[in-house]
């Protein structure tokens, strides 16, 4: 079959018989975007292709089509009506009916018209088939709002009574959440009183002001884990955003509405449950306000501004599915008045900037203080200020909208060693599970904790190293215990970590359990393969 007469005759997708062979790619007709972008195309007469997302509006503009009035015209479509009844319900239709019964019938249809629920648009029982639900891949993003109930007020996503004291939220990010002690407190009691805000609206003309909250800490610490951890205990929606992407309307990159667009997808495009969510953006630093730069500061200094009205509460057109507004991306309004935001940053150099504020201030007078005092200091970003933020590139006015600050600390080597343990979805626990399905117990010696918390605090990366290491030498382990299966506990030690040894490997077997093998402590390893 040629090129001319598939696409002559194939009017439904699937034209490209074999994509693979073709040279050029088809452009979109309408969009003008190649396939390689808008996914797979119809093919019609006249080799015109129209992408997924044209075909699906235009069949959306089509059925919603008010041809020539004629969804305006009463007695047309009266007509059309009750052929369409007379067909649905034809012992309803036996005898005619009066005219006077007709009158009143279109009397009715005018009031419901008033009302708003008037006939369907469209025509009666026709419908349009929408061909893009007939493929499988290539389906668009979700643009479709959810109905608003009409009328009620939202009902809270948390009422009063079951929103958990902070104690309780604290409770539970522990079996998640090692050490950040103080964040965690901070942070239960915030979100504890925002959603008592929430839920009440305002409590006898006293408005509470919303508790946005503003987290510092080292890469890797668990600010992104903390939020998520903290969402899902709450089962409210989460969007987390990055600031980086984000610049001033109209240049490259996301809209600052973006990170409530992402919201409402989270929420399953649901704007009342949306309206009660949380958002986390993250490498807030990023738009720190640029120094010594005379051109326009589109994606630091503008994006906070951008940013005040979000924080503040507001309602805001947000595009459906998309990053940003465009002609093709319906709109919806949602208020961020509820939406609690949650900024994270690391905001590197800011240590030196609050040591150069201490400095200062206890270097005169009779208090004055050794300089070199605060260097030592380990802890120096929990004495973060308000100026201090300033002083990084943060205006006064953004600050102002993230009134709780938490400071998250540097992890040591023996909470690393605590997060590969203890955490109820620990990364060892997981290693143990995947093995425990062959049968295997897995072990790690502490000494081989230790090395491995070593290893990771030479990254720099937090506890975002400990998987890398980890992985790195469970490979060997996944790949050979499953070709022996007399093979019954493995055990990790130090040794085999700093590559200087081979893990312990007890074999099953001789009527033994695992529990023998243990009283029996004599009994050397039968095999120590080296990694
Ligand atoms: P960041 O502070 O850069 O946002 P993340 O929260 O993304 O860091 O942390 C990366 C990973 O490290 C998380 O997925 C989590 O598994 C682990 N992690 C970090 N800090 C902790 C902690 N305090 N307790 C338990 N796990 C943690």
């Amino acid at each position: 079959m040629d090129d001319k007469e598939r696409n002559d005759n194939t009017p439904v997708n699937g034209g490209g018989d074999n994509p693979d062979k073709k040279e050029y790619e088809d452009v979109c007709f309408i969009c003008r975007r190649p396939e390689s972008k808008a996914g797979r195309m119809f093919h019609l007469p006249n080799h015109i292709c129209i992408c997924d997302d044209c075909m699906h509006k235009t069949m959306d503009a089509v059925s919603q089509y008010d041809y020539q009035g004629m969804l305006n015209n009463p007695a047309l479509m009266n007509m059309l009506n009750s052929q369409f009844d007379k067909q649905t319900h034809p012992a309803a239709q036996d005898g005619e009916k009066e005219t006077g019964e007709k009158e009143e019938q279109e009397q009715e249809e005018k009031e419901k018209e008033k009302e708003g629920s008037g006939p369907q648009r469209g025509f009666p029982n026709i419908s349009f088939i929408n061909l893009a639900d007939f493929m499988n891949d290539g389906i668009p993003k979700k643009q479709k709002l959810r109905k608003k109930s009409s009328g009620e007020k939202p009902k809270p996503i948390l009422d009063l009574k079951s929103i958990p004291a902070p104690h309780k939220i604290k409770e539970q990010l522990d079996q998640y959440v090692i050490g950040q002690e103080y964040a965690k407190k901070v942070i239960s009691v915030a979100v504890y009183n925002h959603y008592k805000r929430v839920a009440t609206g305002t409590m006898d003309e006293i408005e509470i002001e919303k508790s946005n909250i503003l987290m510092i800490g080292p890469t890797g610490s668990g600010k992104t884990y903390l939020v998520k951890t903290l969402a899902r205990l709450l089962d409210v929606p989460l969007a987390i955003a990055d600031a980086t992407s984000l610049t001033e309307a109209g240049y490259i990159g996301d809209d600052i509405e973006s990170v409530v667009s992402k919201l409402l997808a989270a929420a399953d495009n649901d704007v009342d449950k949306a309206e009660q969510g949380i958002i986390f953006i993250d490498e807030i630093d990023k738009i720190a306000r640029k120094q010594n730069t005379t051109s326009r500061d589109v994606s630091g200094e503008s994006v906070q501004q951008g940013m005040l009205k979000l924080l503040e509460g507001a309602p805001v057109e947000v595009p459906v599915g998309a990053n940003s507004k465009n002609a093709m991306v319906p709109l919806a309004t949602v208020n961020t008045k509820n939406i609690l935001f949650i900024c994270g940053g690391a905001f590197p150099d800011l240590e030196e900037i609050i040591k150069q504020r201490l400095r200062k201030k206890t270097s005169i007078g009779f208090d004055a203080e050794l300089k070199d005092r605060w260097d030592k200091e380990k802890n120096i970003l929990s004495q973060v200020k308000v100026e201090d933020l300033r002083t990084f590139g943060m205006i006064p006015e953004f600050l102002g909208r993230l009134p709780v600050i938490c400071t998250l600390e540097g992890l040591t080597k023996e909470m690393l060693v605590r997060i590969l343990k203890e955490p109820k979805n620990a990364i060892l626990k997981q290693y143990q599970k995947l093995l425990e399905l062959d049968e295997v117990k897995l072990e790690f010696s502490d000494d081989a904790l230790e090395v491995i918390a070593e290893k990771a605090m030479e990254k720099d990366t937090g506890a975002r190293a400990l998987r890398s290491i980890i992985e790195d030498f469970m490979l060997d382990i996944m790949y050979e215990i499953p070709k022996d299966d007399n093979i019954g506990r493995v055990t990790i030690t130090g040794d085999y970590i700093r590559g200087t040894g081979g893990p312990l490997i007890d074999i099953r077997g001789n009527g033994y359990t695992l529990e023998d093998m243990d009283r029996m402590k004599e009994i050397p390893a039968k095999e120590s393969p080296q990694a």
